[in-house]
């Protein structure tokens, strides 16, 4: 695979991450410029680029993202409550072409987002 991106230097461990969880599908690490006491993003192993590059094959898989985050939020004591986002393409704020889901909690996050 050539790491085109720094999410995919993260995955082939080329560059260092916080690890949160891994397994064969995914790779959760901490954000490193945190927007909330706690930020982790989720991604898949497989390249996926934006929310428009998921196909009909991926349902599982970006369900699996979602339940990991969840179980990450449970095991990193957001019982008040976070929030999960997936920011697609320019207009929603996407900077790294992987697919990643944000999991942020530990505060009052506010509503609407910016
Ligand atoms: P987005 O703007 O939705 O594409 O989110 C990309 C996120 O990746 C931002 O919150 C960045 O702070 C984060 N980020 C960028 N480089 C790294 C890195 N090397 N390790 C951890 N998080 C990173």
């Amino acid at each position: 695979m050539l790491a085109d991106n720094i999410f995919l230097k993260i995955l082939d461990k080329s560059i260092p991450a916080k690890v949160a969880y891994e397994d064969d599908r995914c790779l959760a690490f901490h954000d490193i410029r945190p927007q909330a006491p706690t930020h982790v993003l989720v991604i898949p192993r497989k390249v996926i680029r934006t929310l428009d590059d998921a196909s009909p094959e991926d349902e599982a898989l970006l369900g699996h993202l979602v339940l990991v985050a969840v179980k990450l939020a449970k095991e990193l004591g957001l019982a008040k409550g976070y929030r999960l986002v997936v920011n697609c393409n320019e207009h929603g704020g996407q900077t790294v072409p992987h697919l990643h889901v944000h999991l942020l909690g530990g505060r009052d996050l506010g509503w609407p987002p910016g």
